[in-house]
């Protein structure tokens, strides 16, 4: 019933704030594995493993040979906001890393049952230990130290029971087999951006892999591994930067106002027809999403290849880390950044160009 007299502002307790935070960037399984492999790959791992359990809903585990963490470290590593990446605003302008706001195991500390191993090179053992709501800490929340126990140089982190305390959000989830092979997307995706680094994926208890891949390797060939043979054989490479496919001469044309960047994309070429685009595209190294640049993409392959029929991309992009506000909310996996139409439109000129040579010399081979 609505009433005329204003009910009291009261502060929310701690617990419940990180609780609320750790939804907004925690949404399931898939982006709980995306925060852990990026600090894996942060901490200079050449092999990343993925073990998972009923869709990651049970049990998410990613074991990496990085640097690992140093014990004393270990009492504030699930406490929002406790980095080794940053430590001013000014950082963010230069940022190399992924990760930079201390946010993702405290997160994952907050809705799920969280435990770490790690042992760095100079440690003699390595340790284990237990957060529970951003602290260490048993199940049952009483106080926890560390304790040594043997382990590999590098990290594993365990996700148990994933959103146990957040019933709404695990009932939001679609079925195990859903999200595992969400899971599978994103290990795939970084396998291809990151070749040098070896990666598993497995479901609990099988001895398998769903997924591998070697490490030293170089990108199409992981694609290759990862996407099959059809379509590596069809894969172009292009590179694109401002002044790319322009008279050298040009130095204050229109096309050079912009930041240094550099793009480089492998794509199919005219003779690849798939049923749904596939679209992987990194900027700085981070997996994101851009519908505006999907959609550009597809607009210059539907000139060239028949109707209702969609290619494979994969675009990386760097751009000047100033020109990129990384500092948007971790939900915006959406990115915008500066220049982004005119760095669209250089992309996709060049790459259509491209296409449509590779589509003449097919037609002049069969003409002659
Ligand atoms: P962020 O990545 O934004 O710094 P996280 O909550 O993801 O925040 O991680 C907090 C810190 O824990 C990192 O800054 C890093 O020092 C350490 N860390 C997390 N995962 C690993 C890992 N796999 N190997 C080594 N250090 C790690
Ligand atoms: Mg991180």
């Amino acid at each position: 019933e609505l009433s005329n007299t204003p009910k009291p502002i009261r502060r929310l307790q701690e617990a419940v704030i990180n609780r609320i935070a750790a939804g907004e960037i925690i949404h399931r399984p898939s982006s709980a594995l995306k925060e852990l492999l990026e600090n894996s790959l942060d901490a200079g791992a050449t092999s990343v493993r993925v073990t998972v359990k009923d869709g990651g809903m049970k049990l998410l585990q990613i074991q990496d040979n990085g640097c690992g963490i140093h014990k004393d470290d270990l009492p504030i590593l699930a406490e929002r906001f406790t980095t080794s990446k940053i430590a001013s605003f000014q950082d963010l302008e230069r940022l190399t890393t992924y990760g930079f706001r201390g946010e993702a195991l405290a997160s994952i500390s907050y809705v799920s049952h969280l435990s770490v191993v790690t042992k760095t090179k100079k440690d003699i053992c390595a340790w284990r230990a237990i957060y529970v709501d951003g602290a260490l800490a048993a199940p049952d929340g009483s106080p926890i130290d560390p304790k040594p126990c043997a382990g590999n140089d590098g990290t594993t982190i365990t996700v148990e029971n994933l959103f146990y305390n957040t019933p709404t959000r695990l009932s939001a989830l679609r079925g195990s087999s859903e999200e595992y092979s969400r899971i599978l997307d994103v290990v795939t995706k970084y396998a291809v951006h990151n070749p040098h680094v070896s990666f598993t994926c497995k479901k609990s208890g099988s001895s398998a892999p769903d997924l591998t891949t070697p490490s030293g390797s170089n990108t199409k060939q992981t694609i290759r591994l990862m996407y099959g043979p059809t379509i590596a054989k069809e894969l172009i490479e292009v590179s694109v930067s401002p002044s790319s496919g322009e008279d050298s001469m040009d130095v204050d044309d229109d096309a050079t106002a912009e930041g240094p960047w550099k793009a480089e994309v492998l794509c199919t070429g005219p003779n690849y027809e798939a049923k749904k685009m596939v679209f992987l595209l990194f900027i700085n190294h981070r997996l994101v999403e851009s519908q505006r640049m999907k959609k550009a993409l597809e607009t210059i392959y539907s000139g060239i290849i028949s109707k209702g029929s969609s290619p494979f991309v994969y675009l990386s992009l760097q751009i000047d880390p100033h020109s990129v506000d990384v500092n948007v909310h971790p939900t915006k996996r959406e990115v915008h950044f500066l220049d982004e139409e005119l760095i669209t439109r250089k992309i996709c000129d060049t790459v259509i160009e491209v296409l449509l040579r590779r589509n003449t010399s097919r037609v002049f081979e069969y003409q002659t």
